[in-house]
């Protein structure tokens, strides 16, 4: 069983220190250990995008399968606490115990994202993607997700995490806390950290699973995801501040670090010149051409077998070394401008 934890530890902070301005909490940031040895905030990362998905062909659920999967779940999540419900719609099985009405709202940002992602990747309905309907979980307190990891889940070391999706093939799922007596912030600040969470989770899940399954770089993998975060939420979001000052400071020391060697960067939640330039990268790639088609073109295309240079090349119409040198170039205006692309 391949489990991700992907939420970045800078991000917890950033919305940490927004809420506390002060960091002295932050110890509790530091990825709990699995018993196998093992972090959960991305160590591991590297290895998991390489090949955790080409492990296993788990096949999907029949409908009887499923039906029986839906219904022991929702019957072993009431020893989790409150009351819990289970809402289908047309991609997802949402299971939560928030209030009936919230929970109406959380399957409405489920198939927000699923509608954002075709559109980014070219995604058709019909085209391979994860097994049956994806499960959801939205735990309404920290501490039931954190018995669910470790009680239903079997993965401990997602306990201290903001939020995890797992995989197993195209079997997967995605696990979100609201962060309520964790970070004491108020409601509209832990539904903001929770959608953040969906959007980044949910991305992963989507761009690995999309088509093909074969291993993607780090950088496309962070950057997508961190995209299409920030996408939703690029006013005054502390997680997209925080990597835009970031590369304002790197920009004016004329450190900007070359394409070649920020390939299987973010190595880790800690990362945060990976992540940062991973989002740039993705930007750019995504938003200085006339079209929004290249980018998905180049997925496709290494998702056929091309090396990454070839479909960048191919997809995009120039040598890498040339977009490249085009990237240089677009960073520095975007630096001035505080990549603020007018969202
Ligand atoms: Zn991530």
């Amino acid at each position: 069983m391949n489990r991700w934890t992907l939420r970045p530890a800078p991000y917890l902070r950033a919305l940490f220190l927004l809420a506390f301005g002060c960091s002295v909490l932050l110890a509790g940031e530091k990825p709990a250990t699995r018993p196998d040895g093992k972090t959960g905030d991305g160590e591991r990362e590297d290895e998991d995008f390489a090949s955790q998905f080409l492990k296993k062909d788990v096949p999907p659920r029949s409908e009887a399968e499923m039906k029986a999967f839906l219904t022991k779940r929702l019957e072993d999540l009431k020893a989790i606490g409150g009351t819990w419900r289970l809402k289908e719609t047309k991609h997802f099985c949402c299971f939560s115990n928030v209030p009936e009405a919230k929970h109406a709202v959380l399957c409405q940002w489920n198939e927000d994202l699923y509608d954002r992602l075709c559109q980014v990747l070219r995604h058709k309905e019909g085209d391979k993607l994860w097994n049956n309907k994806m499960p959801i979980y939205y735990f309404e307190a920290f501490a039931q997700f954190q018995k669910f990891t470790v009680e239903i889940d079997r993965s401990p070391g997602s306990a201290m995490s903001g939020g995890y999706f797992s995989a197993n093939g195209r079997e997967v799922h995605i696990c979100i806390p609201f962060m309520s007596e964790r970070f004491r912030t108020d409601v509209k600040s832990q539904d903001r950290m929770a959608r953040a969470t969906l959007h980044h989770e949910g991305t992963h899940a989507f761009l690995q699973l999309s088509g093909e399954s074969v291993p993607l770089n780090r950088w496309l993998h962070e950057g997508l995801a961190q995209f299409v975060e920030f996408w939703y939420d690029p006013q005054n979001n502390p997680a997209r501040n925080q990597r835009v000052g970031f590369l304002q400071q790197c920009i004016l020391r004329n450190s900007v670090p070359s394409w070649e060697s920020m390939r299987n960067r973010p190595m880790g939640g800690m990362d945060v010149e990976g992540y940062a330039f991973a989002w740039a990268k993705l930007e750019f790639l995504y938003r200085s051409f006339s079209d929004n088609q290249k980018l998905p073109q180049m997925i496709r295309l290494v998702k056929a077998g091309k090396s990454e240079d070839e479909a960048m090349a191919s997809a995009f119409g120039f040598p890498v070394d040339k977009l490249e040198e085009g990237y240089k170039q677009w960073v520095k205006v975007q630096g001035k401008r505080g990549f603020n692309f007018g969202q």
